[in-house]
């Protein structure tokens, strides 16, 4: 079996391998044990349970909250070539009736629905007839009242479990905290070690945080550096997305705008261009994003603050899900945090201390001067080990001198100590500053010894200062007053024992290039990746899909990077399975092939998958020096005998790029044997056999697709692979 997963995720997905513990989940509901998978948002949840829907023999129920997200996921299903389906109230009674007929017949093999639908007794009654194999549970803090999003109905589904007891339960989640998913855990009866919890650091983010100097200036500075790439930007006020919306769209930005003042259809409106790649900015309040699956958004901006680092995380974790590198900056401002602790204070007492609370992380995810990995994942419970991640702004200037302040925070500190330690930075960096301020002056802090001693630091060196001394632990600030109090650290400063560095320089602006993941980022041709984005957009407007269904910006970069020229190697590409490759390959193979001629590129040919180094494109001048075609060397060891598990294992090939490897050598050379393997790879009953190959017969075999259709899409084209090959080498084309 397990190979069967491997085999899907490489034919039917087009990945070529898994990623960190989708293998073991897999594995864990395939062996009929009650799985709770944790996976940050990208991390690949999906799988996990498509993977063991179209192994089991019998139906696999979803659940899931948000009509949205499901169709997101039916639609990007059938663009695979897999039978999926949506039952909802908002179904015609024609549709409701091509789907019951559907499901009864067993062509369904995933059945997504609300947990409302599964409660209704004509749901039931439908289910009760059939086999379900797998109930999974998407989203599955929305049965937590711990979660941020409790959902009453998703109580219920304790209930279902009964109702299908021979079915494993998936259970999933990008909620991180301990105490939900134990909720998780004890609803759904899902026994001790069967949970998976994968690491929240997503590895393709780079995160910066900015001072908010000139906010507007720097929007559009990010636009223009992910020119034509999507990007989300959060504010936190109706009337600050429509002011920005307006100033972005003077600026010739292709922006709109989501806030819950806007109608319904404006909304959706704008929600739609933005998932089709029609504009390429949102200006959204934190209204804009539950449900949002699109793949490729390149940036996340947040103007302003967000509520706490929980919020935060999901919001920049609508980045990259395509796994390419994104960028998310936020935009910081002292201004903007006394705005929101002027709405803490009209909240009630009990409210305010957990809201301080949350502000202060937020404040201290801000500030660090470490990688900013570590207070992220601190927050959720997660240790960050590496000593630096190289995809944060912190981690990228290190390279700024350290500065000796302990002179100046040894002013800085004494004066508080001075002053009772009842006082706030503000009015501490006055009185070293010698200001003649109102407060100064009526407080007679004028009179003291530190009264105007610091005038070698500018005030916002000052406040920078200050903050540092907090991030270092020698201060502490009171969290109702703001008033800040010594620790035993300063003690040891103020005594000459110990020297406090920081980083005082500005930060610089991070290049681009630093930016990008060098992991996950291929050097590509971008005149290339624009043609075939065209492409897509084409393709997806007149299927009325979202772009990223049709392929991935993954997919098209690696194209733009390899240039494959030909079936065999478009199917190397990450995200190209057999579906895609019939439905889209032609008319991307078209793109690529017209490129490279007019500007004398040619392919790059990959080896291994995995262990590939890109140089810079070569010219066909070097295609000649290259060794033989791979078809001709795979068709020849078929030729020689060799067993196509052990051809495939050699050259470390996709079963069907094996076999795309085989019809291009017959089909040049036409000389492969009259073997038998293709026919005992096949699963399909011999009387089926036999109408396939007759089908192939009358509709020739140059293509799969007009015999899929045939079929009616029941036969898959892994069935259709093989047997092609069986026909082409016993009856000849
Ligand atoms: P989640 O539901 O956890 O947010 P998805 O299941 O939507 O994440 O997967 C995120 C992205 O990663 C999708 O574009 C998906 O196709 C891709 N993906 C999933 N598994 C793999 C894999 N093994 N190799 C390459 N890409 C993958
Ligand atoms: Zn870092």
């Amino acid at each position: 079996m397990a190979d069967r997963a491997l085999q899907i995720l490489q034919n039917v997905f087009g990945y070529d391998e898994f990623r960190s513990y989708q293998q073991a989940i897999i594995h864990n509901v395939l062996n009929h044990n009650d799985t709770l998978a944790v996976m940050p948002t990208g991390g690949g949840k999906s799988v996990c349970y498509q993977i063991p829907a179209l192994i089991f023999p019998g139906l696999t129920l979803v659940i899931s909250p948000l009509i949205s997200l499901m169709e997101d996921q039916v639609s990007q299903l059938k663009a695979l070539g897999v039978q999926a389906a949506l039952l909802n109230s908002t179904l015609t009674r024609a549709e409701y009736q091509n789907t019951l007929s559907m499901i009864s017949s067993g062509t369904i093999k995933l059945l997504y629905m609300a947990p409302e639908t599964l409660m209704l007794d004509r749901t039931r009654d439908l289910l009760t007839s059939l086999r379900v194999d797998c109930l999974t549970i998407d989203e599955a803090h929305c049965i937590s009242e711990w979660g941020h999003d409790f959902r009453p109905e998703y109580r219920q589904l304790a209930e279902v479990r009964k109702t299908f007891p021979e079915a494993v339960c998936i259970a999933l989640t990008a909620t991180a905290t301990p105490r939900v998913q134990q909720d998780i855990k004890n609803i759904l009866m899902i026994a001790g070690p069967n949970e998976f919890i994968a690491s929240f650091d997503r590895t393709n983010l780079f995160l910066q945080v900015s001072e908010k100097k000139n906010p507007v200036a720097q929007t559009l500075g990010l636009i223009d550096r992910f020119k034509n790439r999507s990007g989300i930007i959060y504010c936190n006020s109706r009337k600050q997305v429509d002011e920005l919306t307006q100033i972005l769209n003077e600026n010739g930005c292709s922006v709109a705008s989501y806030h819950a003042g806007l109608s319904n259809e404006i909304r959706k409106a704008n929600q739609a261009a933005f998932i089709r790649d029609d504009i390429q900015v949102i200006v959204a309040t934190i209204a804009f994003g539950m449900g949002i699956n699109k793949s490729n958004v390149r940036f996340v901006l947040h103007y302003d603050m967000p509520q706490n680092i929980e919020s935060y995380y999901q919001q920049i974790g609508r980045a990259g899900r395509d796994g390419l590198s994104a960028h998310c900056q936020f935009l910081f401002s002292y201004g903007d945090i006394q705005k929101v602790k002027f709405f803490i204070s009209q909240k009630v007492a009990s409210e305010q201390r957990v809201a301080n609370l949350h502000l202060n992380a937020l404040i201290g995810f801000a500030e660090t001067e470490m990688c900013r990995r570590v207070p992220l994942l601190h927050y959720f419970g997660e240790k960050y080990s590496a000593e630096k991640c190289n995809l944060c702004d912190n981690c990228l200037s290190e390279d700024r001198p350290l500065i000796d302040v302990t002179v100046p925070a040894q002013k800085f500190l004494s004066c508080m100590y001075r002053t009772g330690q009842m006082f706030g930075s503000a009015h501490v960096i006055d009185i070293l500053r010698g200001s003649k301020s109102k407060k100064v002056i009526e407080k007679r802090h004028d009179q003291l010894s530190t009264y105007g001693i610091g005038s070698e630091l500018s005030k916002s060196q000052w406040i920078q200062l200050s903050r540092s001394l907090i991030q270092k632990g020698l201060i502490v600030q009171d969290q109702e007053f703001g008033s800040l109090k010594l620790t035993h650290v300063a003690r040891s400063v103020l005594k000459g024992e110990q020297q406090v560095e920081i980083r005082l320089a500005e930060k610089r602006d991070i290049p681009e290039k630093a930016s990008a993941n060098k992991q996950s980022d291929l050097d590509y041709n971008r005149e290339l990746f624009e043609h075939l984005r065209a492409c897509r957009k084409s393709l997806a407007d007149r299927e009325n899909v979202p772009p990223y269904v049709v392929f991935s910006d993954k997919a098209l970069v690696e194209m733009s990077a390899y240039f494959p020229q030909s079936q065999e190697s478009l199917l190397q590409i990450n995200g190209v399975g057999s579906v895609k490759l019939d439905r889209y390959g032609d008319a991307f193979l078209q793109v690529i092939t017209d490129f490279c001629q007019a500007h004398q590129i040619a392919e790059i040919v990959r080896h291994s998958p995995t262990s590939t180094t890109l140089n810079s494109p070569r010219t066909t001048g070097e295609r000649a020096n290259r060794a033989k075609p791979r078809h001709v060397v795979v068709g020849e060891k078929f030729c020689q005998g060799q067993s196509l598990e052990a051809i495939q294992s050699e050259f470390n090939l996709k079963f069907n790029t094996l076999l795309s490897h085989l019809h291009k050598y017959q089909m040049e050379e036409g000389r492969l044997p009259k073997s038998d393997a293709f026919l005992l790879k096949s699963k399909l009953s011999p009387e089926l056999l036999k109408r396939v190959v007759q089908a192939f017969r009358e509709n020739g075999a140059e293509r799969l697709r007009p015999v899929f259709k045939v079929f009616q899409e029941a036969v898959s084209y892994d069935e259709l692979h093989l047997i092609r090959l069986h026909y082409l080498v016993h009856h000849g084309a």
